[in-house]
């Protein structure tokens, strides 16, 4: 239950202000955060490329009210994919994007403004030859990504989507979008949301995940399954060997920091791996929904708050 408190907690700006100032925050947030500029990011890249791992980069920002904000988010990924390609790095490297940094949640012109600015970050990618994927946010927000996604793939078709296993309709987002070359990024779910919309027990969730999973290896869709949880790991391999799928027509990814051990195994064993990596100043949002995620990380953040 202290993973759904946490992030109801985290809505609060006192509680904002206190995890923000806290050099405790500081040690921790560097476990799951590359750093705050672009130099980092690339590093980081470069030393989970020499590791095997594919990666994918989310320049951290999210719930962006400007305009210019969200022009500035575009411009920031424009930059860093001229500078993967410029250091060879776009073979290894994709990006993930929130289109709400991009102006998703602005009243009135929201869509168009995030459509248009995910539009220069795909036109970016063609042309350092890598992907993009759209990361998912909470349930209010799923119609407005899923019709971007699609604006976006009838001039992009790798465009990758991400679906949440948590949510009730998922489970029909699925069939429509495991066709042939569509890229989908099956995750379970990271934020709040109404008991009307999602599962709330987590062995729902799990079950939902197994099935969404099943749909997109049975089907011809390329299957990102991106989860921690060995269950669904070893369920997405044994699903590639049923449906004779070689180690290039599928992918298991995880977040930077989390399970490197299992990181490193599944690449030895020649299957593709690919690692969400965040950079950037605004890790707020991102570092709390991974302390939620887990009692272990609370309990490491909340000991090192005590023991100062
Ligand atoms: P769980 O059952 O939550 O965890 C299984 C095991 O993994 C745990 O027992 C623990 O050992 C380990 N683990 C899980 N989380 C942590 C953690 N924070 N710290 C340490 N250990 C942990 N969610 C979205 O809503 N939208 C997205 O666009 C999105 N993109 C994602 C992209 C990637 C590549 C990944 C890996 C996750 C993404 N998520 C996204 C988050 C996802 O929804 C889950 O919240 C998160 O992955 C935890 O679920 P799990 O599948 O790992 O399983």
């Amino acid at each position: 239950m202290l993973g759904p408190a946490l992030l109801a907690a985290s809505r609060s700006p006192r509680v904002r202000h206190v995890v923000s100032t806290s050099p405790v925050s500081r040690s921790l947030v560097d476990r799951f955060v590359a750093g705050e500029a672009a130099p980092d990011a690339l590093a980081a890249v470069r030393a989970l490329a020499a590791r095997g791992l594919l990666v994918t980069i989310d320049h951290l920002g999210e719930d962006t009210t400007e305009r210019a904000q969200a022009e500035a988010t575009r411009d920031a990924y424009v930059a860093l994919l001229v500078r993967l390609a410029d250091e060879g790095l776009a073979g290894s490297a994709e990006v993930s994007l929130k289109l709400s940094a991009l102006g998703q949640a602005l009243p009135g012109e929201g869509g168009r403004l995030a459509l248009d600015n995910a539009r220069a970050i795909c036109e970016g990618a063609a042309a350092a030859g890598t992907t993009v994927t759209l990361d998912m946010e909470d349930h209010t927000t799923v119609d407005s990504t899923l019709s971007i996604l699609a604006a976006l793939r009838s001039d992009f078709p790798w465009v990758g989507a991400v679906v949440q296993s948590a949510l009730f309709r998922t489970e029909a987002d699925v069939r429509d979008l495991a066709h042939p070359g569509s890229r989908v990024r099956l995750v379970k779910g990271a934020y709040r949301e109404p008991r009307t919309v999602a599962h709330v027990r987590k062995a729902e969730v799990d079950e939902a995940y197994r099935r969404c999973l099943a749909v997109l290896f049975a089907e011809g869709a390329y299957p990102m399954v991106a989860s921690h949880d060995q269950t669904m790991i070893d369920e997405a391999i044994r699903l590639a060997a049923l449906h004779g799928r070689g180690e290039d027509a599928y992918e298991l990814q995880m977040l930077y920091g989390i399970r490197t051990a299992e990181q490193d195994r599944q690449v030895a064993a020649g299957r593709r791996m690919r690692v969400y990596l965040p950079y950037g100043q605004d890790w707020y949002g991102y570092f709390m929904r991974r302390l939620a995620e887990r009692p272990a990380n609370v309990g490491f953040f909340l000991r090192g708050l005590i023991a100062r």
